[in-house]
């Protein structure tokens, strides 16, 4: 039976620190379960069909909400935050998580940060 990580410090040390990692194996005999990834791979994106129904439900709010606009000072606060974010995928400019292009999610005033940052 494989080690399972259950959230601790340990556990997210062996999911980062392959040396560490070795360690764990080395001292059970015993397998650990594959790392957690911690930050998106550059271009790492949510599957297409989640992008897609991330998209069609924030065109839902949108709309639904009049399409409201947020304040140029508010998208500014928010940019600011999603590209100092690890989810932030800098080639694309988009979230990681959701998949949306944060330029828009800032832009649309009922668009909240899917990980509650902003
Ligand atoms: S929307 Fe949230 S999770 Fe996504 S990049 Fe911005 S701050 Fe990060």
């Amino acid at each position: 039976m494989a080690i399972t990580t259950r959230c601790s410090r340990l556990c997210d040390l062996a999911a980062v620190d392959p040396a560490y990692r070795r360690h764990v194996q080395q001292l059970s005999g015993q397998p650990l379960a594959p790392p957690r990834a911690t930050e998106p791979e550059p271009g790492q994106l949510p599957p297409l069909w989640k992008q897609a129904a991330n998209l069609s439900a924030a065109l839902v709010r949108h709309v639904a909400a009049g399409m409201p606009t947020t304040p140029t000072e508010i998208q500014a606060a928010r940019l600011a935050i999603c590209q100092a974010c690890p989810r932030y995928q800098a080639d694309s400019q988009r979230c990681g998580t959701c998949g949306c292009y944060v330029a828009v999610k800032a832009a649309w005033e009922q668009e909240s940060c899917p990980e509650g940052r902003w």
